[in-house]
Parts: C-alpha cells; structure tokens; sequence
C-alpha cells in the first residue's frame, strides 16, 4: 500500500483524498469547512466506513491539516497507522502561469513562483498557498507535488492564446489564455484517447473535444492529448454562461454596465462574477437541476438559462472541429456533463453534419457514474461520457515524480 494525499485547498476550506497509488483506490475522503471562521468543520469519510463529522476551531490551513491527519490515524475510525504511511502529497495549485506546463516537486523556487502567480490567481493562489505550508509545517520532510489547473493550455499556440490587445498588454502583465480545468480535461481526454486506439486510432491522431460542464463550465480541445485550444481565459469567466458566470460577453459592455450601475471594477468583477449565467438569467438559481424544474412548470427565463448554455458549448464544439479540421471524440464529463441528459441531448441534436450519430434513448437510458459511449456503431465521431477524476490524475502525477 502506497498513499498518497491529495490537497485542494481553498480560501476557507480543505477538500482531501488519501488514494493508495498501488490499487488506485480512494481509501478516505472529506473536507475541511470554515477554516479561519469560528464553527469549523471537519467530515470524513473513510471507504468502507460510516461518514464522521467533528466541529472544532481551525484558525489556519495548518490546523486543518493536522486534524485531517488525526482522524487518518485515529485508532478507531482511521484508515492508517501514522503519517509516516503517507509516501506523499500532491496539491492541486490553480495558476502556474507560463512557468509550468507539467506538475513539479515542490521547492523553495515553486512557492516563490506560484506567489509570482498570484496576481493571475488573486483568490486561489494564496489558498493554495497555504495549503502546501500547512502541510510543509506539519509533513516535514514528506516531498509534495504541484499539479497545476493551467498547465494543460500550456501547448496552445500563441495565435489560440493571444486576444487582440496591444501587445504590451501581454508583455507587462502577461494578458493572455491560459484555460483552467485542465487537469479534468487532461484525465478524460486520456481516457477517450484509450477508447480511440481501441478502433485503431493512434494516439498522435486522435482529435478531441472536451466539455467539463458543472458548476463553471469549459470546452476544450486537443490533438494527440495536447491541449489546442481552451475555453477559459485569462481567467475562468471566458466561456460559455455559467452557473453565475457570464461567460463571454462584447468588452464594450464592462464600461457601459459600470456606468449605468455606478459600480467598481471590483463590483463590476462580482457582477459578472456571482450575479450572472444561469442565475443572473434565469433569476432563480445557478444550480442545473432547479432550472429543469423551474422551466418544466413553466418557467421561460429558466428555459432560456438551458437554451443560452447549450447553444454556446454547442458553438464551442463546431468552432473546435474546425481548429482541429474535424474531430474523433467528443467528451461530456463534470456534474452536468456527467448527469444532465436533457443538456446532453440539446448539445447533441442537429449535429449530423459533423458525422455525429448519437443514441439518444441510450442518453436517456444510460447508467451514471460510468465511462458509456452515447454514438452508435458506425458513427464518424465518438461521444462518450467519462466521470472525471482529478484527485486520482493528481495522485498519479504525485507518485510518478515523489516516490
Ligand atoms: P460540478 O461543478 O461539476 O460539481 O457540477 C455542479 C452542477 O452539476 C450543478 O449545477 C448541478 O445542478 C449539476 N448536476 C449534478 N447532478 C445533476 C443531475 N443529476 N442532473 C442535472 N444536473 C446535475
């Protein structure tokens, strides 16, 4: 058995597994809520074990680090003897700007350089921050891996990634695409390739597209599993609407919405930030499964929220077939991708044109949980549906540069 933690770290919370690499298996996992806030709370879950929560103080990410690695080795509910049976941990880390394009063993020189992207990552970097010391404090000696969300947009070409801005934009502050989601388009686009080479398509060839539709929402395409083209921006609000994002917009409304509401860059950031996607469109929640249920009883501006949201990741879809001059495979993956089976279908339909022949009683039917394929036998493209799986590609790419 080697275990290795895997850490994703926000500003007020601590998401953790513990996988044993050698079976791939998750052998316990939970969160840590309301770091820094009085009422902390800790749950775990070990795998075959009842779920436990405790409420206690976590002044800082060190603490909640402690703690989780407490009830992983208490004598009664845990799942390990001691720390010493941690091997290693890897951290997811949102911004490793145009430094990382592969994970790195964390050094004095990476948490100098992830403090260099913070500018890029203002709320996620100094969270991740923490969680690498918080663990350095209480794991010393135990090496720990950065496994960043934007070095997947690393391959693109600098015509996918430049906007048309004056060049010093890019120059004096690094203005540019970099794409997040990346490590959940990285395992699924691995996964898809796998099933591609089943039908005899070589691994250099294989053209795919990728659609992590959850919560935030991104689109991606590769070739021979390097990423293309990307979605996301400079930061994750470029795209299509999501949950309370809204996605891309013409520039020119920023100024005009700032004037017209007397708001703040900052304020304006929140708006377009929180306020808006399918929230701000249908004004009755972000959350996929009540806006099918507002609009089956009616609600048109619910409706409206789905029809807006498939139209563009559908635009997204056909704009990357022609970066890529066609496609092998299409991938839904996330908490829509993966469960939302009316979205799939209304991506889905009308796209005959690109060699697509979707099963659509199979999309109703199909099982959850599982890599299914939704395109019949003989169709040009595949689509596929694949549970992505960060944690585990993190645990992989721990194990592959710690131990
Ligand atoms: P994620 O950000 O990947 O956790 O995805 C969260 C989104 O997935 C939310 O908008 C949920 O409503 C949506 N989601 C999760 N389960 C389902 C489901 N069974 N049907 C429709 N949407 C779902």
């Amino acid at each position: 058995m080697t275990n290795i933690l895997v850490i994703n770290a926000g500003s007020s919370s601590l998401k953790y597994q513990l996988i044993d690499i050698d079976t791939e298996s998750v052998i316990a996992k939970g969160i840590c809520e309301r770091i820094g806030i009085p009422g902390s709370l800790l749950s775990y879950k070990p795998a075959d074990g009842e779920k436990f929560e405790k409420q206690q103080d976590m002044k800082d990410h060190k603490d909640a680090i402690q703690m989780v690695l407490e009830v992983l080795a208490d004598r009664e509910i845990g799942v390990i003897s001691d720390m010493s049976s941690i091997a290693a941990v890897g951290h997811r880390v949102l911004h490793g700007g145009e430094k990382y394009s592969e994970p790195v063993l964390i050094n004095d020189e990476v948490l100098a350089a992830i403090e260099e992207c913070i500018p890029l990552g203002p709320l996620h970097n100094p969270a991740n921050l923490m969680g690498i010391r918080g663990c350095m404090a209480v794991m010393p000696g135990v090496p720990m891996v950065a496994v960043f969300d934007t070095a997947w947009g690393q391959s693109m070409a600098k015509a996918a990634y430049m906007y048309g801005l004056p060049y010093e934009a890019y120059e004096k502050f690094k203005v540019r695409r970099y794409g997040f989601h990346g490590t959940s388009h990285r395992y699924v686009t691995g996964r898809a390739i796998a099933h591609l080479e089943k039908t005899g398509l070589p691994r250099e060839k294989a053209r795919v597209i990728t659609c992590h539709l959850g919560n935030g929402s991104s689109v991606s395409c590769s070739l021979g599993g390097k990423c293309v083209d990307t979605s996301m921006g400079l930061t994750p609000l470029e795209g299509p609407p999501m949950g309370t994002r809204c996605g891309s917009i013409d520039p020119a409304i920023v100024p005009f919405l700032m004037e017209k509401l007397g708001l703040t860059p900052s304020e304006m950031d929140t708006y377009m930030n929180k306020k808006s996607g399918m929230l701000g469109i249908s004004g009755v929640s972000s959350d996929f499964r009540d806006l099918d249920a507002a609009s089956r009883s009616g609600n048109e501006r619910a409706e409206l929220a789905l029809q807006m949201f498939a139209y563009k990741v559908k635009q997204y879809i056909g704009s990357y077939a022609a970066a890529l001059n066609g496609v092998d495979a299409i991938v839904f993956t996330a908490g829509v991708g993966e469960n939302d089976r009316r979205m799939r279908e209304m991506i889905l339909k009308d796209m005959e044109f690109l060699g697509l022949d979707v099963d659509f009683q199979y999309n109703q039917d199909c099982p959850r949980g599982e890599e299914v394929e939704l395109s019949r036998k003989g169709s040009r493209v595949h689509v596929y549906v694949i549970p992505t799986d960060e944690e585990m590609t993190i645990a992989r790419d721990t194990a592959a540069l710690a131990l």
